[in-house]
């Protein structure tokens, strides 16, 4: 009878937990989805399905999850967040592979234990660089937004008093009309074991307000690039050249924007991919397992005039506030297709009548409450590879996102395509080139210029066409290849896909990396062989 009232009440609406700390933006996202806020007063003290906050769990609240609920975030991550332990992690992870794979990190030193190193190599280099300058950053281990940071040229004007790291400052950034900028890109890891890694086809850019000069190395405003301290610049609202006003770009106008000058933005994707995936690998074999959670990360990544990403750091709980036309734009289609993606991750485990739905829980029915925003179009199995890396859609003949997944209104839909700029988003009629003449030259001719010497990474589709895939498939199944703008990234073929089931085997995925660059490598040099 009860079970009765309850379908003709038709499915509850699913619900979200939040504190002081979750963002505005995730708490509207999640109402205009349908869902409802948990109130501890009216429902039952385990009756949510999403806790969405900035801190992270206790590992008592990961232990007491319930089969029908998601934490946003998964215990040990922060060994990526602080500064200090991530460049450990990735020094130690060179050391191990021995793998110029792990350069993407400028040299970096932890104050006060590496000071000695750090004294050394500024002595080395200024040897080399004779009468030139060198130029390092340092920065407070544990603050964020800017906070702290010196860019020093001589070591006597190094001062630290905690916990610090000392970086080679990166002095040929990829310049936009003489501006800096680096680039927030989303990553949503859905779980650890295995290994699962999604990277967001939409980011941010994020401008300096002055120009760059190497000549004034105390103005912010021309050498940090974060939105904290840029929004509060005289030059803030200057239209500025070729960046405009403010100082935020998407990502997709910063890839049309490279595109228009001639850049292999896909080569350029693929390497900020492999960044990612070598920098989770660092932690992954040390995170404690934890089920019913997911972590969103926001890599930074600065692009220097060569065209190669430096790894600057890694935040979680990425800024979700909505300060200009570029953040609403890219962050509630972010948090949409999180939900759709920790769906086929975890929430819809419910839809498919794991066991949840008779015990009376609310975690049972609730699911349904959101099916019609995830659709059951992308069955796991038929999921086509519907992405090219950079969001190009490789075949015009192939179903465009929308048809496949699910109906959410054209105005919350996900999934920008990098190819199809917004009107808003179109590059001012004065472009001009993204850096120095060098850079012009060197990338101008695209046809003739050297194919790429890095793994383009198969879809999953391509590599596990047969595997089993989604809730029924139990443990072993392959992960779907995407969720909105959301693309699966690692596993990145069969054997990473089998090396991360079963125990994550680090050497064996590096020896996959290795294996592409090589075959990539030849594919260049054969190529090269035969335009002469
Ligand atoms: P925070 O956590 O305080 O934001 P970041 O490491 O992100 O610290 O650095 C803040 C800004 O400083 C970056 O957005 C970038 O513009 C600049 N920056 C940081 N490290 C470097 C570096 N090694 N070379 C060049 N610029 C850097």
């Amino acid at each position: 009878m009860a079970a009765d009232g309850a379908a003709r009440a038709g499915p509850r609406p699913l619900v979200f937990r939040v504190d002081d700390s979750t963002p505005g933006v995730v708490q509207s996202v999640l109402l205009e989805r349908g869902w409802d806020k948990f109130d501890n007063r009216e429902q039952d003290v385990e009756g949510w399905n999403l806790y969405w906050r900035t801190s992270s769990f206790r590992m008592t609240e990961h232990v007491n999850v319930k089969p029908w609920q998601q934490l946003n975030h998964h215990p040990g991550t922060t060994k990526l967040i602080r500064k200090d332990r991530l460049a450990r992690q990735l020094k130690h992870m060179k050391r191990t592979y021995g793998s110029p794979l792990y350069e993407f990190i400028p040299p970096t030193f932890v104050m006060p234990s590496d000071y000695c190193q750090f004294v050394a190599e500024y002595f080395k280099e200024k040897q080399t660089l004779g009468t030139k300058p060198g130029y390092w950053i340092c920065k407070p281990a544990e603050l964020s937004r800017g906070r702290g940071i010196i860019i020093f040229s001589d070591i006597k004007d190094l001062i630290f008093d905690d916990t610090y790291i000392v970086q080679k400052y990166i002095c040929n950034p990829l310049l936009v009309g003489r501006y800096k900028c680096d680039l927030r890109i989303y990553v949503c890891v859905t779980g650890f074991k295995p290994l699962t890694i999604y990277i967001y086809q939409e980011g941010l850019v994020r401008f300096a307000t002055e120009k760059f000069d190497l000549g004034h190395l105390q103005n912010s405003y021309a050498h940090l690039t974060n939105s904290s301290i840029n929004k509060s610049g005289a030059s803030y609202e200057k239209v500025k050249e070729v960046v405009g006003r403010g100082c935020k770009w998407t990502l997709s106008r910063f890839f049309s924007y490279l595109r228009s000058w001639g850049v292999d933005d896909l080569l350029l994707w693929q390497k900020i991919r492999h960044v990612v995936i070598l920098t989770v690998l660092a932690i992954a074999p040390s995170v404690p397992v934890a089920a019913n959670c997911f972590e969103l990360f926001g890599f930074d990544i600065l692009i220097d005039d060569n065209l190669k990403p430096w790894l600057l750091e890694v935040n979680y709980s990425p800024a979700l506030s909505l300060d200009c036309s570029a953040d609403v734009s890219v962050k509630r289609k972010l948090i949409h297709d999180t939900i759709e993606l920790i769906y086929l991750h975890g929430l819809r485990n419910e839809r498919h009548g794991r066991g949840y739905a008779d015990d009376g829980h609310p975690g049972g029915p609730l699911a349904d409450a959101d099916r019609g925003r995830h659709g059951d179009a992308c069955s796991p199995l038929s999921c086509e590879p519907l992405f090219h890396p950079t969001g190009r859609t490789p075949n015009k003949d192939k179903p465009d996102v929308k048809k496949v997944v699910g109906t959410r209104p054209e105005s919350q839909r996900a999934s920008p395509r990098r190819d199809a700029v917004p009107g808003k988003d179109a590059l001012p009629s004065t472009a001009e080139p993204p850096s120095k003449r060098k850079l012009k030259d060197r990338l101008a001719p695209r046809k003739a210029s050297t194919p790429p010497c890095l793994p383009r990474l198969p879809s999953p589709a391509a590599w596990s066409p047969a595997a089993p895939r989604g809730p029924a498939a139990g443990g072993g199944e392959a992960p779907d290849a995407h969720a909105g703008g959301f693309v699966l990234i690692f596993p990145f073929n069969e054997a990473t896909f089998r090396a991360s089931r079963d125990g994550l085997n680090v050497k064996r995925i590096i020896q996959e990396f290795q294996k592409l660059t090589n075959k990539r490598c030849s594919q260049a040099a054969e190529k090269k062989t035969k335009i002469r």
